[in-house]
């Protein structure tokens, strides 16, 4: 997925901007309880085009001290990670010294750079765009965040700046039998995720492969138990030393979005000494998002007693609540414990989430679903279900056709829900739901 930055000084109105290239995705998956997004780092999509959008703090290049360098500093990171940088400036402030500062740095950067001047509503042709030229960036693209104008535009732009993205991971294709399962181990640093990898590999025989020629390619390590071939992504910034794996490179939120957007199944490792932070919850919320199947593992298992352990398991239930599907398995990578559960947890996961449901089945269910307890809906009209099909794999989605579905409750997709899940014997994949009325 090409990653998009946004870059401006404070108040051009990047967080608007952000919000607008994000929202339709997340429209779709609805919040839970315990899920805090991370207002940083979005998934946006252009039709069947994906996208990853870093908002950046407001940038001053030259400031030297305290929040705002820290912010800068932010703001390079995510200008070396984006594959496009879009420059946000403001048309009712005009131009600045401090735009002028940030153009210079991003030039000398060497990326991409999409100029766009925001709050421009209604301005396709206005004198106030002209002195945005001086900035040496190009034609300055006219948006207005706040009012929704020009954003498809902008959108289409920036996209067409990267070449044509590879072809989507989680794919009906990818639950074929040819295929190795792509497994990611997400976590933040010092979880102990090169460790269990080592650990595999101590198992497995390691499979010869060729490290990728530059940092930017995920390194992907063969893997084969019980018959099943893996594709491990990495996410832990690891390179090869003789024969073990270490991690040399910072955490990058981006090189994490990628490597779950590319998997089927991710383990997500929680640290068992320092319990579930803010930072395990944006990582367990992006897997969310991201619909693929999920294993929490809960590392270091070894090195906590009794006591803490049952303080861990309330935090986990509680900021994981919206995980609630997935398979909680306790580990020692150092010790090499538990990872026999661990790969039962994957493989019924990766399974549960490219399970095949004919239409018939599915049909039988809603009917015995509705007969069991009937959907309700606000309004006049009584909603019925016809007929379900399947509408993807991992995630498995299910597609609901009748009249009069679009009001059906929460609460009855639940219950939906939990018969699919109880019939195809789900665990460790969301399921989604659709409902199509036709009137
Ligand atoms: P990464 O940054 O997620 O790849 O984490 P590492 O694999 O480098 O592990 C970080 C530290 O945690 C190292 O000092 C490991 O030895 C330690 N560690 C990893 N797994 C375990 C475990 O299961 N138990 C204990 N007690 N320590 C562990």
């Amino acid at each position: 997925k090409p990653v998009i930055a946004l870059v401006g000084r404070p108040n051009v109105g990047k967080s608007t901007l952000f919000n607008r290239l994000t929202k339709s995705r997340d429209a779709i998956v609805a919040d839970f309880a315990g899920l805090t997004r991370d207002r940083h780092y979005g998934d946006g999509r252009l039709g069947s085009r994906e996208f990853i959008v870093i908002d950046t703090g407001g940038f001053e290049p030259d400031s030297s001290t305290g929040i705002v360098r820290e912010m800068a500093k932010q703001t390079r990171q995510a200008v070396a990670e984006a594959d496009v940088v879009v420059f946000v400036t403001d048309v009712r402030l005009g131009l600045s010294a401090q735009d002028m500062e940030i153009s210079r740095y991003l030039r000398q950067a060497n990326k991409r750079v999409l100029l766009v001047v925001n709050k421009a509503e209604g301005m396709q042709e206005s004198p106030l765009l002209a002195e945005f030229h001086e900035l040496g960036l190009g034609e300055p693209m006219p948006v207005s965040a706040a009012h929704g104008q020009g954003i498809r535009s902008l959108v289409e732009a920036a996209l067409d700046m990267v070449s044509e993205p590879e072809p989507e991971a989680g794919d009906e294709e990818a639950a074929t039998q040819d295929r190795p399962v792509r497994l990611a181990v997400a976590g933040r640093p010092n979880v102990g995720k090169s460790t269990l990898i080592n650990a595999w590999l101590g198992e497995e025989r390691l499979i010869a492969f060729d490290m990728p020629g530059t940092t930017r390619d995920a390194i992907k390590v063969p893997l084969e138990r019980d018959g099943q071939r893996f594709e491990l992504i990495d996410t832990a910034g690891l390179r090869r030393k003789g024969k073990v794996f270490e991690a040399i490179e910072k955490f990058s939120v981006v090189k994490t979005l990628q490597a779950i957007a590319d998997a089927n199944v991710v383990v997500l490792m929680v640290d068992a000494t320092q319990g579930v932070s803010e930072q395990d919850a944006h990582i367990a919320g992006y897997v969310l998002d991201s619909g693929r199947a999920v294993v929490v593992a809960i590392n270091k298992w070894d090195a906590i007693d009794g006591y803490q352990r049952e303080l861990l398991e309330r935090s986990i239930e509680t900021r994981l609540a919206f995980l609630r599907f997935a398979p909680v398995v306790h580990i020692s990578a150092l010790r090499r414990q538990g990872l026999g559960p661990l790969w039962k947890a994957i493989g019924d996961a990766y399974r549960s989430s490219v399970c095949k449901m004919p239409t018939p089945v599915l049909t039988r269910l809603v009917h015995e679903a509705a007969a069991h307890q009937a959907p309700k809906r606000a309004g006049l009209s009584r909603p019925k279900m016809r007929y379900a099909h399947q509408g993807g794999m991992n995630p498995p989605i299910i597609v609901i056709h009748g009249n009069a579905l679009d009001g059906v409750s929460d609460a009855y997709r639940r219950f939906l829900e939990g018969r699919f899940r109880e019939h195809f014997k789900l665990v460790g994949t969301p399921l989604r739901i659709e409902f199509k009325t036709s009137h």
